[in-house]
């Protein structure tokens, strides 16, 4: 595969999408070059930005004739999960963001058509323009990330329609030898439920384009939300680490049964005392946790915070809402001892505002904020999921402690929560500009990786650079996506090693 692009090759591919749409600079490259593996930046050879999927048909067949390998990515913003860089350097990127139009709107059913450069702001403005029946499913990170780029690397929201691959219908596909497949019922010529019914007839082919490298989307079908007549959202805080457990085991019931509908967050105070920093906290010494645990107690006390934080929203008629969350703190202070914020002054709260924007449709980035943990805070986030039950929550935290507290790390984390699975959602943040702190970070995150592994907990989200790693861990099921790969994509141009997938036998 291609390092360096030849002067023909360059040459080629800027008559297909414009010369003004090649990046080959290296200013104009660093933007997704930019890497949290501690080997440094991972630069592109080019970055090609295709305004049709027709250009990207033709991108992928000059890629096929000349033995190039291409990166897709939707928008890039990959925060803690490798931004927008590929496996290895020297690829060609195709960048989608050009391709930014909302195709259909279906307001009867619910349904919108985009492309992939689509952002959450973007299609949350759309739906306000257009009298608000419908909500998004909004994300805590960025709000100009790609609706359909997050769903593809299987991201999560905070409405009750928050699994985000699950909304997705009817996907557009260029696959690897170019040649374009509509999933579903799409397939039929002509049909007229691409966007209505999942399905299709046969093996669903859609979750094959979930976190591989088998085609290059370029449009799909995503159902919202009919914006409810009222939304109500609370913080319930419990005082101590240990209290986890009470606490999700009540979330837990609330949640699968349909108590509490939207996605339940569990935030530990680290978690929120960073978002609340206006600033980034001073450097600690090297190698040490940017909070002390001994300090914690009167940090909570200071900023109104518990140990834990169950955040959520209820929907339905006003006048119901109250009584409803009445009722929710009956069933937790049942349990012991319970702060409740109600939503007017949670809202206050820059630790806890934002996260009722996103739960009823409003894109917010501010959890962004958890950066200032750090000076030139970055990070690297650890996402396995465990089960929605206390012991195995409790189990995951202690574990987490210890391992962050021996690498020097303060234990940042949320539990975002979907009836029947909690996803540990624990950046482990740290100062990019610090020497070594990248290889601490990494080192750190193996252990995470290998030690929740021996306990039965997969990382199902892994940044760019650990996705080999997981997958070595999967025997037969990585096998299988390696063979598939071949059907898609014989030549292997697509994203050569992405979550470990490539042609060559390992
Ligand atoms: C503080 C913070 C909060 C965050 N909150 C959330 C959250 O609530 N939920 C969440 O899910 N994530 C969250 N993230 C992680 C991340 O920022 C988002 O997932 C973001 O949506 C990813 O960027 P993107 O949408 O631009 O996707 P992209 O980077 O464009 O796409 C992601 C990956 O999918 C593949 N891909 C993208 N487009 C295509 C395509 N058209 N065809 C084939 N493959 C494609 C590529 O391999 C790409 O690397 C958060 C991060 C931070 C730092």
């Amino acid at each position: 595969m291609s390092t360096a692009l030849a002067q023909g090759e360059i040459g080629e591919l800027a008559q297909i999408v414009g010369s003004e749409w090649v990046l080959d600079q290296r200013e104009q490259l660093l933007p997704y070059a930019v890497s949290l593996d501690p080997a440094g930046d991972c630069f592109p050879a080019t970055v090609l930005r295709p305004g049709s999927r027709e250009e990207v048909q033709r991108i992928v067949e000059v890629a096929n004739r000349r033995g190039l390998s291409l990166h897709p990515i939707s928008r890039g913003m990959q925060h803690g999960l490798g931004m927008a860089t590929a496996v290895a350097p020297d690829t060609v990127t195709i960048e989608l963001s050009r391709m930014d139009r909302i195709l259909e709107y279906d307001d009867e059913l619910g349904y919108v058509v985009l492309e992939p450069g689509v952002t959450f702001a973007q299609l949350h403005r759309f739906l306000e323009e257009h009298g608000g029946r419908y909500w998004c499913s909004p994300i805590s990170g960025p709000v100009e990330a790609s609706v359909l780029g997050n769903a593809l690397d299987k991201g999560a929201g905070y409405t009750p329609v928050g699994n985000h691959f699950g909304n997705l219908i009817g996907l557009e596909v260029v696959i690897g030898d170019g040649r374009v497949l509509t999933t579903g019922d799409g397939a039929l010529p002509g049909a007229k439920t691409t966007y209505t019914h999942k399905g299709g007839c046969g093996p669903m082919l859609d979750a094959l384009f979930a976190q591989s490298n088998y085609g290059i989307v370029t449009k799909a079908g995503v159902w919202l939300m009919p914006a409810p007549p009222g939304a109500r959202g609370f913080v319930f805080s419990v005082p101590d680490y240990d209290d986890l457990g009470r606490a999700v085991d009540v979330a837990g019931r609330l949640k699968l049964t349909g108590g509490i509908p939207s996605t339940i967050s569990i935030a530990n105070d680290v978690f929120c005392l960073a978002v609340e920093a206006a600033e980034p906290r001073p450097m600690a010494e090297p190698g040490a946790a940017p909070i002390d645990e001994g300090e914690l107690p009167a940090l909570r006390e200071a900023h109104g915070i518990g140990a834990w934080n169950v955040v959520g929203c209820i929907y339905g008629p006003s006048e119901t809402l109250e009584a409803r969350v009445e009722k929710l703190e009956q069933a937790f202070a049942a349990t012991g001892p319970l702060a409740y914020l109600p939503e007017e002054e949670a809202r206050e709260r820059k630790a806890f505002g934002y996260r009722f924007d996103i739960a009823k449709g409003v894109p917010n980035e501010t959890e962004l904020d958890v950066y200032n943990l750090h000076p030139n805070g970055t990070s690297l986030y650890f996402l396995p999921s465990v089960p929605f039950r206390g012991a195995e929550a409790l189990e995951a935290m202690r574990l987490s402690r210890l391992i962050c507290t021996e690498h020097g790390f303060a234990y940042t984390n949320q539990f975002l929560c979907s009836p029947r699975s909690m996803r540990n959602t624990q950046p482990v943040i740290f100062d990019g500009g610090a020497d070594g702190a990248a290889q601490r970070a990494r080192d750190c995150f193996s252990e995470l990786t290998s030690r929740f592994a021996d306990s039965g907990y997969l990382v199902s989200r892994p940044p760019t650079h650990f996705q080999q790693e997981v997958m070595d861990g999967l025997g037969l099921h990585a096998e299988l996506a390696r063979s598939v790969k071949r059907a898609f994509d014989p030549n292997g141009v697509l994203d050569p090693g992405r979550f470990g997938l490539s042609l060559e036998d390992r």
